[in-house]
């Protein structure tokens, strides 16, 4: 198999490019993808701070990788969930990638941030461990990336997360989540810009990305992510992207075209949360806030039991 553009050696067939590709034109291709994703939806310029939110799976180094080569001043930003056999490799994962190259990694933990971690939390309150997780993590992403002046906050999504994810959406008709899937999401008061430059990159195609460079990663999944719908949607793709190749990209383009057509949610009004100061939507605590008070109701319980059966 023969490289498309150079004529050497391949390493990857991309049948939904149409390409084959040596590790110099693969590596060229996701950088040049990435870069045009910056421009094409103006996510940042080269003056703004970006945070990238780190997993210390492949997506989320390689973002990070990608914006210090083209020369943007990113940070890291690793939160702790504090999953069992999960939290401390992919921690470890993210700590040893920036300490290799001399970025700098901020890393919050959960149970310092809210009193539990994610699976204590997961036993206290209501709802399933994946939604309290993304109500947790999209809060602190927040938060820190405003508190450090931030102008934009990265995540490595890619094409088969997007794909998975309009998939859902239109599953369940949900025309707000769909007016309000786009590559960049504009930032308001203290909510900062979200941008996701990887959303036309294969999942396939950043793992290579990844070898060839020596991104070391980790390979294992969250425990938490077997049995997601998102994974059952994937699947799915998987499966009609293996008999029509370029399914995926462009179920995701042609939606990018006609996206304006979905009525977008009516605007909320911001408030300020009375106890952190970052915006929520209803008047009163935040989500997070809320949490946050059920954990510490519950530690209270467990002191007063313990002084009662001393
Ligand atoms: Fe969080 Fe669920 Fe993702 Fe695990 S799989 S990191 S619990 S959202
Ligand atoms: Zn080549
Ligand atoms: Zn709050």
């Amino acid at each position: 198999m023969r490289c498309s553009v150079c004529g050497r050696e391949a390493v990857i067939k991309l049948r939904h490019a149409g390409l084959r590709l040596c590790p110099e034109h693969l590596v060229a291709r996701v950088e040049k993808e990435v870069a045009s994703a910056i421009r094409r939806f103006r996510m940042f310029s080269p003056e703004e701070r970006i945070l990238v939110a780190i997993s210390g799976g492949k997506d989320s180094l390689a973002l990070w990788h990608i914006l210090a080569e083209l020369g943007y001043r990113v940070d890291g930003l690793y939160i702790d969930l504090g999953i069992a056999g999960y939290s401390a490799p992919s921690r470890e994962a993210s700590e040893d990638f920036a300490r290799a190259r001399g970025l700098t990694l901020h890393v919050v933990s959960l149970a310092a941030e809210l009193g539990a971690s994610l699976d204590e939390l997961t036993r206290l309150a209501r709802g399933k461990t994946c939604s309290l997780c993304g109500t947790v993590k999209r809060y602190l992403m927040n938060k820190l990336a405003w508190e450090g002046e931030y102008q934009a906050l990265a995540t490595g999504h890619n094409l088969d997360d997007e794909a998975a994810t309009l998939l859902g959406n239109v599953l369940r008709w949900d025309e707000g989540y769909l007016a309000r899937q786009y590559p960049v999401l504009p930032g308001e008061g203290k909510l900062v810009r979200k941008v996701k430059p990887m959303v036309f990159l294969s999942e396939r195609e950043m793992a290579a990305y990844c070898l060839i460079r020596g991104i070391e990663y980790l390979y294992q999944d969250c425990p938490h992510a077997e049995g997601a719908r998102s994974i059952a949607l994937k699947d799915v793709l998987n499966r009609l992207e293996d008999r029509y190749p370029s399914t995926k990209i462009s179920f995701l383009r042609q939606f990018l075209k006609v996206r304006d057509r979905f009525r977008p949610p009516a605007p909320v009004v911001l408030h300020d949360c009375p106890s952190c100061g970052m915006p929520t939507a209803a008047e009163g605590p935040c989500r997070f806030c809320r949490l946050k008070d059920t954990v510490a109701r519950h530690a209270s319980r467990v002191t007063e039991d313990r002084g009662a059966a001393a």
